[in-house]
């Protein structure tokens, strides 16, 4: 018997299957691969903080107070109006909780459920690239076509650092008639670049000479290190066309959890409701309130994480640059990029694939973030993540040390 079908099939062509089998992500290899060699993990984004206690807390007295039962499909309301009063209250943006918001399992589903319910075969879906490789994977099962738009990576002439940016020209130039949807993930993994106010009127502006849907993923909208996080759904005439994701997962350290929402018209989320309720149905029924509890924190709670975590950014990117890397100081989440060429390194994955051996160090090769066949876009550009403590910070930059003092 073939053990196929059409979702299976459109995986395959992607790229996301071998030998038939899933082929576990990038982060989950490279995970397996830290816990293996005992090296220290830079790779996959999970922080090693703990949540604020105010929502372990009451994480803790939701399961005690019994509820561990099926939570409504769209979410509990509790936490449907505080994801409400957070887009009042941080961007001005009013949204009805009773119809207009979406808790999903994680940001992950949100963006698979609108992808499958808003994208027919054939149509076109606009990312960026490099791009969080989810994007690839779901525009893929629904039949989309991908299209990128490429970030630049150069070098910025006082500095020396690495920044990346985007070409409004070249944005411009993606839309066609073909575009369905535009999915903008600011700020950006894997590189942290948040785009500026250009970029977002181009988005806009063409989403709506060509009748495009907009999909914002903000998961790192509170883990911001100067200009504070601005969603597109702010934009005049962009609310309409938009359905904005983020999740729990990054802002509270519980990426564990798989609490995330969406909030777009009622139309969308409708739509998006019809995929995602036979996806999870619903989940986390004990998380939800504690979430509602974490959006309700005055402003400071979050500018003191994003400081603590701004802090750690300093210290990894201070400390490559100085055993030689070129590194990106990133405006927000939870990654720098480094450039491992001053070692005379030119393939990033071979280098990923080296480098937990050779320095008990694990990072990600920029190239996981590139089209099937695009990797030599990704230079020798590693994914190096700074949401871990501080101790496991230093020692990497220790090993990293000991690893680059005979390449130099
Ligand atoms: N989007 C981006 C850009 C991410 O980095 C992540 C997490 N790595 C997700 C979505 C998935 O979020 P969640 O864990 O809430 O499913």
């Amino acid at each position: 018997m073939e053990i196929t079908g059409p979702w299976t099939r459109a995986a395959a062509a992607a790229g996301l299957l071998r030998d038939g089998v899933a082929r576990p992500t990038v982060f989950a290899r490279s995970s397996a691969r830290a816990a293996e060699l005992g090296a220290l993990n830079l790779g996959q984004g999970f922080p090693d903080d703990q949540p604020p206690p105010p929502v372990a807390e009451a994480a803790i007295a939701a399961i005690r107070a019994g509820r561990n039962q099926y939570p409504p499909g769209t979410g509990e309301p509790v936490l449907r109006e505080a994801i409400a009063a957070h887009q009042a209250q941080w961007y001005g943006l009013g949204v009805d909780p009773a119809r207009e918001v979406l808790v999903t399992t994680g940001a992950t589903e949100a963006l698979a459920a609108t992808v499958l319910a808003l994208v027919a075969p054939g149509e076109e879906v606009i990312t960026l690239e490099p791009f969080y490789d989810e994007y690839a994977a779901v525009i893929a099962l629904a039949g989309g076509v991908h299209r990128t738009v490429p970030l630049s990576i150069g070098l910025d002439a006082t500095t020396g650092d690495l920044v990346m940016d985007v070409d409004a020209a070249d944005l411009r130039a993606a839309f066609s008639e073909r575009t369905r949807m535009v999915l903008v993930n600011t700020p950006h993994n894997p590189t942290g670049l948040m785009l500026g106010a250009e970029a977002l009127q181009v988005i806009v502006d063409e989403a709506v000479r060509h009748d495009a849907l907009i999909v914002t993923d903000e998961v790192y909208e509170h883990l911001t290190f100067g200009p504070a996080h601005r969603p597109i759904a702010t934009l005049p005439g962009a609310q309409d066309r938009t359905v904005s994701i983020s999740s729990a997962g990054k802002t509270f350290s519980v990426t564990g959890w798989k609490i995330g929402w969406l909030t777009a018209r009622p139309e969308l989320v409708t739509a998006i409701t019809g995929v995602k309720q036979w996806l999870t149905y619903s989940s986390g029924a004990p998380f939800q309130p504690a979430v509602a509890v974490g959006l309700r924190m005055p402003a400071s709670t979050f500018h003191d994480l994003a400081a603590d975590l701004r802090a750690r950014r300093d210290l990894l990117t201070d400390g490559l640059r100085e055993i030689g890397f070129r590194v990106s100081v990133p405006a927000a989440g939870y990654f720098t990029v480094a450039d491992a060429s001053p070692f005379g390194e030119t393939d990033a994955e071979a280098l990923a694939d080296r480098l937990p051996e050779e320095a008990g160090v694990v990072g990600i090769p920029l190239s996981a973030f590139y089209r099937e066949g695009h990797a030599g876009e990704a230079g020798s550009y590693l994914r190096l993540a700074f949401c871990k403590s501080r101790s496991t910070i230093e020692q990497a930059l220790e090993r990293l040390e000991a690893w680059a003092a005979p390449r130099r």
